[in-house]
């Protein structure tokens, strides 16, 4: 599937009738209300519930961190089939998640796919205190992760300093992280590039304020 030219995956989206998808700006919708009730402590979704107007669809893809505080489900007042998720810590973006995402894309059609951060997250301190206090990660799986983020942490210490204070700067380069993965599912997957290009798919990015429980999304991405 990974291989297929541009050519065939419009003839997969062609296959699929479009009266099963729901267009990006009404999921984002979707998301907004869902995460307001939320962060109203006023959830209503039953959870053991398809979603029956999309056609028991998803109608996100979702990639998040692994942190066991941001489950977009949750985070989102979604139902069971709603959101197509993919966490890994800090929200990269390694050819599996990649895959997944690609899957998930072509497989069960959702327009709209959000690279979410959240506050104090675990991957990005940690990547941060390994450039600034030269505290290695304790094992080449962590460090591949690390690897990963490395470039917005250098980017942001070296535009704000690395004296910044350490929530001012986690803050910065979650926000630069998640701006790098969108670059990075655009630049290395010709699937969706295709689909931004030929079949409507958006991508943006959001942050998760835990401390107020509300998701900020960025449009302009
Ligand atoms: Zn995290």
């Amino acid at each position: 599937m990974m291989n297929k030219s541009a050519h065939a995956v419009k003839e997969d989206h062609h296959s699929m009738p479009n009266s099963t998808r729901m267009p990006p700006a009404q999921a984002l919708e979707r998301l907004k209300a869902g995460n307001a009730r939320f962060a109203a402590n006023a959830r209503q979704v039953d959870p053991h519930a398809f979603d029956h107007a999309v056609d028991e669809k998803p109608i996100a893809l979702i990639l998040g961190c692994c942190d066991h505080r941001v489950p977009p489900d949750i985070l989102f007042d979604a139902g069971l089939g709603n959101l197509f998720s993919i966490r890994v810590a800090g929200n990269i973006v390694t050819p599996t998640q990649l895959g997944s995402i690609e899957f998930g894309a072509l497989t069960f059609g959702p327009r709209l796919l959000v690279v979410i951060g959240h506050q104090r997250c675990g991957a990005i301190q940690a990547t941060l205190r390994d450039l600034i206090d030269n505290q290695p990660p304790g094992s080449d799986h962590l460090k591949a992760i690390v690897d990963r983020m490395s470039p917005a942490c250098k980017a942001c210490c070296e535009e704000h300093g690395v004296d910044t204070d350490f929530d001012e700067l986690t803050y910065a380069v979650t926000i630069n992280n998640i701006k790098n993965s969108i670059a990075q599912l655009k630049s290395e997957s010709e699937i969706l590039r295709d689909l931004i290009d030929n079949d409507g798919l958006v991508i943006i990015g959001a942050y998760y304020n835990m401390d107020s429980g509300v998701v900020e999304f960025f449009e302009d991405e």
